[in-house]
């Protein structure tokens, strides 16, 4: 009766085992061969982090940040890897124009044939590339600029970001259909949260003291500065490649600063922001670091940082930089 006993409690020791062995396996052999039903890929962060809103917690859709955090949309080349990414991608999202030069020449050599391809540029309205007070004559630069050509950095206007997440999410619901609503759901939060950001900058516009920024570096915000109707004197138009001003770029934006009692000379992410801080010191005036987000840095993304959380730290900086 004994040893009947523990035979059994041995038994039921090895079936329970058994199932939660069973169970660990089976849930490894799911991560293992988790194929995603759909693949998305965007080019860079604007189009990833509206896409990621839009998607929310799908399981079903696998998305990846083509460019990645930390890295420099001009100087981006798609490596062997990422090549085969886009080639298998069901949705893939560009911004094109010379920025993403190398998306014509991949697109024209992949066979697209059943797979969604936007050009999310298409769906704002874009500006040509203006001329920038006090931005240094770039020769490199003036070869490369066609006329004609429009400015990329389309994501900066909260209106072009909410026509943006509307067409994301359309392309979404073309090659989901099924989540539809969902994805509608998703975006229309996400649009929400950006008409927030944009009313609180709107507030701070509105009680403005001056309506001059002025970059100690590249200006990749025109969209912005044309939604809000402000002026801005900067070191480099909003594509140069070059990080280091001229003496004489120097010079003249040091004046301006001096002449408009600029409070806050401004850098942008990426960047250590020693050129503004050459500048503030003769000045007197504060550096701050103001978010484009042209990209995101590394330490932000893995801190899960949205296009919506970095526009919001922007609220303080033109808090102090329009006053
Ligand atoms: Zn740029």
């Amino acid at each position: 009766m004994k040893i009947k006993k523990v035979l059994l409690s041995i038994l039921a020791i090895l079936i329970i085992v058994g199932i939660c062995a069973a169970i660990v396996i089976g849930g490894n052999k799911r991560t293992d061969s988790n194929k995603a039903k759909y693949k998305v890929v965007a080019s860079n962060f604007a189009n990833y982090d509206f896409l990621r809103a839009i998607i929310g917690d799908n399981k079903d859709v696998e998305l990846t940040f083509l460019l990645g955090p930390g890295k420099d949309a001009h100087s981006y080349d798609p490596t062997a890897g990422d090549l085969i990414k886009i080639q298998e991608a069901d949705l893939f999202v560009y911004v094109g124009g010379k920025m993403e030069k190398w998306s014509e020449k991949v697109l024209d050599s992949y066979d697209t044939n059943g797979k969604k391809i936007v050009c999310i540029s298409e769906f704002v309205d874009t500006i040509e590339e203006k001329e920038v007070d006090g931005a240094e004559e770039n020769e490199h630069d003036n070869e490369e600029h066609e006329k004609g050509d429009f400015d990329e950095h389309i994501w900066t206007s909260p209106e072009n970001a909410i026509k943006m997440v509307n067409s994301l999410e359309k392309a979404m619901e073309e090659i989901d259909s099924e989540n539809a609503s969902s994805y509608r759901e998703n975006a229309d939060k996400y649009i929400d949260q950006i008409k927030d950001v944009d009313k609180k900058i709107q507030e701070i516009v509105d009680n403005k003291v001056r309506d001059r920024l002025v970059f100690a570096d590249k200006m990749p915000m025109q969209y912005f500065m044309d939604y809000y109707h402000l002026k801005v004197t900067a070191a480099f138009d909003g594509c140069s490649t070059e990080t280091d001003p001229s003496a004489k770029t120097i010079a003249y934006i040091q004046n301006k600063v001096k002449e408009e009692k600029i409070p806050v000379i401004l850098y942008i992410e990426l960047n250590p922001g020693k050129v503004a801080e050459t500048i503030a010191k003769e000045t007197g005036a504060e550096t701050m670091q103001i978010q484009t987000l042209h990209n995101v840095s590394l330490e932000d993304f893995n801190n899960g940082e949205t296009w919506v959380s970095l526009m919001t730290r922007n609220i303080d900086v033109l808090k102090k930089a329009l006053q």
